[in-house]
């Protein structure tokens, strides 16, 4: 006898699976007889969809942050998001205090750590080189080497001042100094600019916000992939959506999209802010945007599972597979006329929208608002 059995769930490539979880992990993955019992079924009739738990390798979840702040289970199981990586808001100063907090959530939570040691505080962490402080970073990642998993350096003008490029060169040291660590380097307005932001990255480096549709984005005023961008991307350099307030176009998105650059990770970039007014509204809304800019299904759910698990080196997720954690999303597409807004405030017609019912973190099933006025699992 199981904990939770899910049956007749339609994965992303349409096929029907069974799932059966024990003790917080995924026990069987495939058809189960029909006599296999549990505690708790749920039987989706091929009615509903299943994937390995949402990774959203982009939130901000540190809810004393003055500026970008959030509850973690308000960006993560409140949207069908079992894991959330909050990007930054905390530095060497305060990780300590996001970590206790981030303990009460039911969504798992990691964070990158910034390497200004006040964390996004005010707009300009990286104005003054005192403010990133090696000693700082390799003490906070000894004492929460299961909590952070990178390093976060925020590259643009009115982060670094007068800095240029020198925050990254030493963004870049600390990674070597600390096992290699992912670095998720967020781009903006130049100074510094995109091409000397390019050159420094090497494999598994992760720009965000790489739709952005600032001067200094990934594509050329003509519409052409920047050689430097070209470059590090044959290097093995990722890129993350990290949607946010200010930084995802439709166009730039679909010009790229167009020319075979897709994310390898969908983010959302999401704060309070954000959430409630958009316009992010939740990672599904985000991803629902991708299927109007030429992306499938399948390749959607694969940004935010196992290209997530595998960009921020996180095991046992993003796969549903025997032994992995019993993470899961449970969720609804619907087919019917949408009107996405992207950052720039233009808007963009869609016909499918990612409805999350339930999150299942560590085989515990935690209903959404949509989950629940479905009565989806009242059997
Ligand atoms: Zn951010």
């Amino acid at each position: 006898m199981y904990d939770v059995i899910v049956r007749q769930a339609k994965i992303a490539d349409g096929s029907l699976i069974d799932i059966a979880i024990q003790d917080g992990k995924l026990a069987a993955v495939g058809q189960l007889p029909p006599d296999v019992t549990a505690t708790r079924t749920l039987d989706l009739h091929g009615q509903y969809w299943l994937s390995a738990g949402w990774i959203d390798s982009h939130v901000h979840c540190y809810p004393k942050s003055p500026i970008y702040h959030d509850e973690a289970d308000r960006v993560g199981i409140d949207s069908g998001v079992t894991t959330v990586i909050d990007a930054g808001s905390t530095g060497a100063d305060d990780v300590d205090d996001f970590y206790q907090l981030t303990r009460q959530a039911k969504t798992r939570v990691y964070a990158f750590l910034n390497i200004a040691r006040t964390g996004i505080v005010t707009q300009n962490e990286l104005a003054d080189m005192a403010q990133i402080d090696k000693v700082g970073v390799a003490q906070a990642i000894a004492d929460h080497p299961d909590f952070i998993i990178g390093l976060k350096a925020r590259m643009s003008s009115s982060v670094v001042g007068k800095n240029g490029i020198q925050p990254l060169l030493r963004a870049k040291e600390m990674q070597q100094e600390n096992q290699g660590l992912p670095l998720m380097v967020h781009i903006g307005n130049n100074p510094p600019d995109l091409d000397e932001i390019a050159d420094l990255l090497a494999a598994g480096d992760i720009i965000t916000h790489c739709y952005n549709g600032k001067p200094n984005r990934i594509l050329t005023p003509q519409g052409q992939l920047r050689e430097a961008v070209k470059r590090a991307l044959e290097r093995g350099v990722l890129l993350d959506v990290g949607h946010g307030s200010a930084s995802f176009s439709f166009a730039v998105a679909e010009m790229a999209i167009r020319q075979g650059i897709l994310p390898h990770t969908i983010s959302s970039d999401i704060y309070c802010r954000n959430r409630i007014s958009g316009p992010v509204h939740s990672l599904a809304t985000v991803m629902s945007k991708f299927f109007s800019v030429g992306m499938t299904l399948p390749q959607v759910i694969d940004c935010v599972t196992c290209h997530a698990a595998d960009a921020l080196r996180l095991g046992g997720k993003g796969r549903l597979e025997v032994g992995a954690d019993a993470d899961l999303t449970l969720f609804e597409l619907q087919h019917v006329p949408q009107v996405f807004i992207d950052s720039e405030g233009l808007s963009k017609a869609g016909e499918q929208l990612l409805v999350p019912l339930a999150a299942i973190v560590a085989g515990e099933v935690i209903l959404t608002a949509e989950g629940k006025s479905k009565n989806v699992f009242d059997l």
